[in-house]
């Protein structure tokens, strides 16, 4: 069984994300990264699969600048078995929307001679959040496609996906002939943390570096990024606590209006 995991780097939360006025948009200087949470459930459902059907073959894919492969590196040392870095620099980074990526995506998966069957993507990611790439990579790659999916079971003699995803009120569950995409919502699976021996063998694993790709061209164009209004400062209540009950109920009845 060959699985494909698309996983992407995006600013920690202690990140300052600090928007300039024109390209590249975003002062990367304040900015340090991690793999997106949604894509390590990705990565670790690739290595779930593997190790409940004895076998098969785990590839993590990533679309980004130079600094992606400490990602990737993380992603082999939990248990992926190569990696492919289409090489993107960060100044093209604000040019590529989720159509670019999901193109350069399906050109670096679609590799002669060579199959997949399970493609995992995460849900969304935390910074930009279209939640589009895993779908229009289906779309690209003409295969069906499962979105926040919490459950996955796969028959591979069958070449079928069994799949629960949470909708309002209900687990849903639906099946679909492999080859497919599936997007991971939180809850499929706890994501390992890199086992010691997974550290030292990382570096050793097959990397493939993929540079001076041809961008495909945009749906969207960024035209700017604005600062979000500034927050209101707290207000700190003083005295007891039947005090600071009094005025609270008196600034949610007088200020803020809602009672
Ligand atoms: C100003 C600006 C600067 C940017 N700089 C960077 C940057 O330095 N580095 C960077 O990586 N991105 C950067 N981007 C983001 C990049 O343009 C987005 O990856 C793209 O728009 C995809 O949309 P999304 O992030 O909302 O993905 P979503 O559609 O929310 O992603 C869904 C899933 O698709 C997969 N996926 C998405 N993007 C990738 C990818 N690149 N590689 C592999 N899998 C992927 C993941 O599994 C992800 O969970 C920047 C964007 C802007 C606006």
């Amino acid at each position: 069984m060959n699985i494909i995991a698309c996983a992407r780097q995006v600013p920690t939360l202690e990140s300052t994300i600090k928007p300039l006025p024109s390209p590249p948009f975003i002062d990367a200087s304040g900015i340090t990264y991690m793999t997106n949470p949604f894509d390590e459930y990705a990565v670790e459902e690739g290595i779930r699969i593997k190790e409940r059907l004895g076998g098969g073959e785990l590839t993590v894919v990533t679309v980004g600048p130079e600094g992606a492969d400490q990602m990737l590196l993380n992603a082999l040392a939990m248990g992926a078995d190569r990696a492919v870095h289409v090489n993107v620099t960060e100044k093209n980074s604000h040019r590529l929307d989720s159509f670019a990526i999901a193109s350069l995506l399906r050109d670096a998966i679609d590799e002669k001679g060579k199959k997949y069957d399970v493609i995992l993507c995460g849900k969304e990611a935390v910074d930009n959040r279209q939640g589009a790439v895993g779908i229009e990579l289906a779309e690209l790659l003409g295969l069906p496609h499962v979105a926040a999916v919490t459950k996955l079971e796969i028959d591979s003699g069958a070449k079928k996906a069994t799949a629960r995803r949470q909708i309002e009120g209900a687990w849903e569950i639906v099946e679909c002939q492999l080859p497919a995409v599936f997007t991971c919502h939180k809850g499929l699976n706890e994501p390992r943390y890199p086992p010691l021996p997974g550290i030292m063998k990382a570096r050793k694993k097959p990397h493939k570096d993929i540079s001076d790709v041809e961008m495909p061209a945009a749906k969207l164009s960024l035209k700017k990024l604005e600062h979000l209004p500034r927050r209101k400062t707290g207000k700190k209540l003083e005295g007891d606590v039947i005090q600071m009950t009094g005025e609270l109920l008196r600034l949610l009845h007088d200020e803020a209006r809602v009672i």
